[in-house]
């Protein structure tokens, strides 16, 4: 019946979404398979949130020249008691398309803005706690109204908060989305453009963004110092951010000559496993009491 057809065009379609942009999927039979545990998942992950199977776990951002540690970027794990720890990528869509979403980004975004005061108040010195957000929880209207409440229950000044949101999701320009935006710019909110360099913005575009930072993509980091193309545009995203007055952050930094490459052209900050891995927060304060030793100590400081 037309149901099914239409059931089919939507598998077909959610498999072209995690291929990304710009494809088409003809729909297979063995693609109905998904989807039952796509539902499957759906129903687990309800269920995860109730029974409290979500973590946070936390990776430094540090400053390129320095080392010192500045922001700490909250990223979700899911700890399943058949499947062991279960990363976002295999989730999130899975909970951006049934709407879940929301309920875990408000849960992210709480857990993370106690923690990060909880951190300040023991003295720890940063200067922010980036959480990432679905373009689905973006674009409630309301949504920097909820950030603002989040805040003042945790008492974590505004300004010590990063959001990011991925390039694609602002390059489809959803007004609502740009909105909620400026309103949380104009609070003092610190916005992010994570995945840089992937989503084809238009310059003109960028300039208007509500935005503070643009996160340059781990695939243009990667290939430094081999991939000569890939080290123009990094180096060509930072001086553009630089004139337009925007921060940068590189990440997925695994090797020293990335991390000198991205300082040597400008980069302020570095995030990546050179620095750590993202890690539990109980393995955090230990960071923050030997910050020089801990951090890539063969990176030398540019002076
Ligand atoms: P992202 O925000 O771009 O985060 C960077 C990802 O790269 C993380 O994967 C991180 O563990 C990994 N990474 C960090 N340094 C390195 C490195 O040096 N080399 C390599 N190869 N990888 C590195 P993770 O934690 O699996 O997260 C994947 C994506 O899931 C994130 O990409 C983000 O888009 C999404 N995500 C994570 N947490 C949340 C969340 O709370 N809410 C939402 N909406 N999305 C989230
Ligand atoms: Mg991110
Ligand atoms: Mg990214």
């Amino acid at each position: 019946g037309p149901e099914d057809i239409v059931r089919d065009a939507d598998i077909a379609m959610y498999r072209a979404k995690a291929a990304g942009r710009n494809t088409i999927r003809f729909f297979r039979q063995s693609m109905a398979a998904e989807v039952s545990q796509r539902l499957e998942m759906a129903k687990d992950l309800r269920q995860a949130l109730e029974q409290s199977q979500f973590r946070l776990h936390y990776q430094p951002q540090v400053d390129a020249r320095t080392q010192r540690i500045l922001g700490m970027e909250a990223l979700l794990r899911w700890e399943n008691a058949q499947q062991g720890t279960i990363g976002p990528g295999r989730f999130i869509p899975v909970a951006e398309h049934s709407g879940l979403i929301r309920a875990i980004g408000l849960w992210v975004l709480r857990n993370a803005c106690s923690q990060a005061k909880a951190w300040l108040d023991a003295g720890f010195e940063f200067s922010h706690v980036a959480v990432n957000v679905a373009g689905p929880q973006v674009q409630d209207p309301g949504f920097a109204d909820k950030v603002e409440e989040v805040l003042a229950a945790s008492g974590l000044p505004a300004r010590r908060l990063q959001l990011e949101v991925t390039e694609s999701f602002v390059m489809h320009r959803p007004s609502d989305g740009i909105r909620e935006l400026r309103r949380l710019r104009a609070k003092g909110i610190e916005i992010a453009i994570d995945d840089f360099g992937t989503g084809y913005s238009s310059l003109s575009y960028l300039k208007q963004l509500p935005i503070d930072t643009l996160k340059i993509d781990q695939s243009f980091v990667r290939d430094i110092p081999h991939d000569t193309n890939d080290m123009a545009i990094s180096a060509a995203v930072v001086a553009m951010a630089g004139e337009l007055g925007l921060k940068t952050i590189a990440e997925g930094v695994e090797t020293t000559a990335q991390a000198n490459f991205l300082r040597d052209h400008g980069c302020r900050m570095a995030q990546g496993f050179l620095f750590s891995r993202p890690v539990s927060p109980d393995e955090v304060p230990g960071f923050f009491e030997q910050q020089v030793e801990a951090l890539g100590p063969e990176v030398k400081a540019a002076d």
